[in-house]
This record gives structure tokens, C-alpha cells and sequence, in this order.
């Protein structure tokens, strides 16, 4: 029996169509898994997909009419869970594939969940403060009948952070007229949101670079880092590097990056960035992020955006290990051409499921009304990162498959066997 993505290899080859490539990489883990051909049907877009049009009064007076998107990709778990993207690039597409990321997200991490993504298309950077309140509010009141605590929840992603969560979350608790805060994560604090849940992804890649450096039988003291981006993630896991006792040798952001073969002052660094993650403008002595990845390093982890590591670059890469705290940044050519030389690649899928499990945190927390300690999160998210980390490993040496493909076998087996015993398939 085999299971036939619906893309041609050229497509796969470049990445050039998330949800193609998603797919691609979804057959290949249910044929592996032997499961029916149905499974595929089912699990290769989402059970529902709802678009929304609405309108919001800017600041001018003027009504501008935006589109969002809801994706729940699939229910056999539990209910879906995934973060709303705000940005001008946001399409069905993509909406829909980051909801099957965040499914495989959750199987790997054995959440009870199944995955969701939402998103609106606008430009938050050209919006007053009052024009994102009232465009976070409306959204939540158009897709109000479809989300909820136990039916799909959401949490932040691109562009979005605690402040939209707080709005969206009064807005639902005006609709509903019951307090929930388990409706949504990564709310502040006050209203609910979990210790741990800002470092939480930066935490999560951090455990695996340590799994990771652990199976090459070293440790992260004196070992080279290189962090591509500098925003909340990629700046994060560098301060945590530095207060590792590795060497931080290279970081970049969108302008450019720096390299030092002695180590970089990360503090530093830190104080300097702006609230964008950009600090490179500062420096007159850089280098391209595209020569970045290249240069001297034993851990290289891309932590701005997609399609970095390709098959132009893949061959070059100097680290032995490379850990994806970004969605996408390498292609499937370049994860084979990685495999092939040996290279330890840790998915995003695994690698950055930090975010999501404690997110899941949250949410236990809000409905047993008992919050957690610092400390309590950290040892329930290192347990969680490091089960994970050992079930994709296994099922690379199990399947004799590359750690990408094995991070979708054990993200998909949960949610298709749940699927089966529903008599879905
Ligand atoms: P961010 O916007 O805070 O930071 C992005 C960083 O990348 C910035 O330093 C920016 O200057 C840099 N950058 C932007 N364009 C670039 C380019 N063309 N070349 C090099 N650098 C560039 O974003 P973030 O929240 O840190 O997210 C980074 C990645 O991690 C994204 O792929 C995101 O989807 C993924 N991720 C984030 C979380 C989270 O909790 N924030 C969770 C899971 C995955």
C-alpha cells in the first residue's frame, strides 16, 4: 500500500509550498506506520477551515474590512490548540499547515491535543495600539461559536503577544459571560498565564542542544553556538547558551550578523537589541546572515525564519549539530543532504514544542485554579522536552529514517490510532 502526497517532487524539493511539503512528509510517516489509506485523506488538511471577513473602525473613522482564518486540523486527540498569526503574508495555506505542525507538535510531546492555528491578515507594525485592540477583539467575536476551552485554543504566534491574549480573552468572557481563562495562553501573568511560558521555547531547544551535544558525548561548556535571530527566541536561548559556559560566536538578525571566534558579550548584546531584535545596525564590522551559517561552530540552531538551510548551503554547514528553534528554516533537500553527512538535525517540530508545552501548562492550570512555581514548570518542561527528544531519536534509530521524517512517525501514530478507535478510519 502506499500513500501518494499530492505534490511533485519539484515542489518538495524547494519547499516552495508549506502545505505540500507538509503533506509530503505526513504520507511518507503514515506509510511508514502502516496505517490505512484513509488515514492520509483524513489527516492531510484540516477538518475545518473557517474564513472570516470583518470590519473595524480605524482610527481615522474610516472601516477597514480584514480576513482571518481558523484551521483545526484534527479532534481525535482532544481539542486543537494553536497560536493566531498576525501579518500581512498570512494565507489559507500556510494557516492550514501550521495547524498540522502543531498536531504533530502535540502528538511528540504527548499533549492532549490536537492542532489549530489561526490567523488574520493585516500588518500589525502599520496599526495603532486602539486599531489591534479592536481588530483582536472583532476576530475573536467572528470566530467565537468555533473556539473555547475544551473545543480549541488559541495562544500567540507571529506578530501577537500577551497584551492581543488579554484583549481576546475579555472578549470572550463578554461573549460567554462566564470567566475562562483556559480559553486561551500566553496571557500575562495576572490574568492567568503560566511561570516559564515567555523562555519556554528558548528552554525547550536549549534541552535538546543539551540531549543533542549528549549523544555526541560532550556537554554545551566551551562548545561553539551560532543563533540566527535575535528576537524572543533566538536571543533567549544565546543569554541561556552564554550562562552555559558555551561560546556564542555568531548571532544575526534581519540586517545582517556577527561573528567572533572568541565569543560574543551577549549581555551585552542583550541590552542593546531593540524591541525588534535587531542590534547589527549598531556594529560597522558585519557579515551576511548567508555567511553566518557557514562559518567555524559545533551547534548551529536558525532561530528567525524559514528556508535558511537549502541545498545551495546544507553542504557547508560546519556544526554537527543543528537545532530548529524557527518553523521551516531547512528545506527537505537540505535535511537530506544534512543526514547524509551525519549532521544531528533536531526538527522544529520537536525542537521548538517548548512553546506549546507550557502553554498546555496554562491551561492545566487554569482549570485546577493552583498555580505552579518557576521551578515546577521548569522540571515538568525538562521532563516533557527530554521524553520527547528520546521517542524521536528512538524512532530514527527504529525506522532507520532521519530525525525530521521520525519526528512526524511519533507525531501522527497518537492522533491516527485515536482516529481509528473512533471508527473515523
Ligand atoms: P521575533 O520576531 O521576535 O524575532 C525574529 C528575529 O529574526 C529577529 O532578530 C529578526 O531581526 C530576525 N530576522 C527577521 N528576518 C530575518 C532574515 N531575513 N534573516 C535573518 N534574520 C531575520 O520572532 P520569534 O518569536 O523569535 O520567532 C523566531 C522563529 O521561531 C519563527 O520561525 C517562529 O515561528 C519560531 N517560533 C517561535 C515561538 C515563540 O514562542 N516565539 C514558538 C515556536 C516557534
Amino acid at each position: 500500500m502506499s500513500i501518494q502526497g499530492p505534490v511533485s517532487e519539484q515542489a518538495v524539493a524547494e519547499n516552495v509550498d508549506v502545505l505540500s511539503s507538509t503533506q509530503a512528509v505526513v504520507a511518507e510517516a503514515l506509510q511508514r506506520l502502516g496505517m490505512p489509506e484513509g488515514m492520509y485523506e483524513l489527516l492531510k488538511e484540516p477538518l475545518r477551515v473557517l474564513t472570516v471577513r470583518f470590519p473595524v473602525r480605524m482610527d481615522d473613522g474610516s472601516v477597514q474590512v480584514f480576513t482571518g482564518y481558523r484551521a483545526q486540523h484534527n479532534d481525535a486527540v482532544g481539542p486543537t490548540k494553536g497560536g493566531i498569526r498576525l501579518h500581512p503574508d498570512v494565507t489559507e495555506d500556510e494557516i492550514k499547515a501550521l495547524s498540522i505542525w502543531m498536531s504533530i507538535k502535540c502528538g511528540i510531546a504527548n499533549l492532549p491535543y490536537g492542532g489549530g492555528k489561526g490567523g488574520i491578515v493585516c500588518d500589525p507594525r502599520q496599526m495603532s495600539f486602539a486599531e489591534i485592540e479592536r481588530l483582536s477583539r472583532a476576530y475573536v467575536r467572528a470566530i467565537s461559536q468555533i473556539v473555547g476551552p475544551t473545543k480549541d485554543i488559541p495562544a500567540p504566534d507571529v506578530f501577537s503577544n500577551s497584551q492581543n491574549m488579554a484583549w481576546m480573552l475579555d472578549e470572550y468572557s463578554h461573549i460567554r459571560e462566564f470567566d475562562s481563562p483556559g480559553f486561551i495562553t500566553g496571557k500575562p501573568l495576572v490574568l492567568g498565564g503560566s511561570r516559564g511560558r515567555e523562555r519556554a521555547t528558548a528552554r525547550g531547544v536549549m534541552i535538546c542542544a543539551e540531549e543533542a551535544a549528549r549523544l555526541r558525548g560532550r556537554t554545551l561548556d566551551g562548545a561553539r553556538v551560532i543563533v540566527q535571530g535575535f528576537g524572543n527566541v533566538g536571543s533567549y536561548i544565546a543569554q541561556a547558551m552564554f550562562e552555559t559556559g558555551a561560546r556564542v560566536v555568531g548571532i544575526s538578525d534581519a540586517y545582517g550578523a556577527l561573528y567572533d571566534e572568541a565569543g560574543l558579550d551577549i549581555p551585552d548584546l542583550l541590552e542593546r537589541r531593540d524591541s525588534f531584535g535587531t542590534v547589527t545596525k549598531l556594529f560597522k564590522q558585519t557579515i551576511t546572515n548567508k555567511e553566518l551559517l557557514e562559518k567555524p561552530c559545533d551547534i548551529l540552531i536558525p532561530a528567525a525564519i524559514e528556508n535558511q538551510i537549502t541545498q545551495d548551503n546544507a553542504p557547508r554547514i560546519s556544526a554537527d549539530i543543528v537545532v530548529e528553534a524557527a518553523n521551516g528554516p531547512t528545506t527537505l533537500t537540505a535535511t537530506k543532504i544534512l543526514a547524509d553527512r551525519g549532521v544531528l538535525l533536531v526538527p522544529d517540530v520537536l525542537g521548538n514544542a517548548g512553546g506549546v508545552i507550557v502553554s498546555y501548562f496554562e491551561w492545566v492550570q487554569n482549570n485546577q485554579g493552583l498555580y505552579w512555581t518557576d521551578e515546577e514548570v521548569d522540571r515538568r518542561l525538562v521532563d516533557s522536552m527530554r521524553a520527547s527528544f528520546t521517542g524521536v531519536y528512538e524512532a530514527a534509530h527504529h525506522y532507520g529514517v532521519d530525525m525530521r521524517l521520525a519526528a512526524y512517525i511519533v507525531g501522527v501514530r497518537r492522533m491516527a490510532e485515536s482516529a481509528k478507535w473512533r471508527g473515523w478510519v
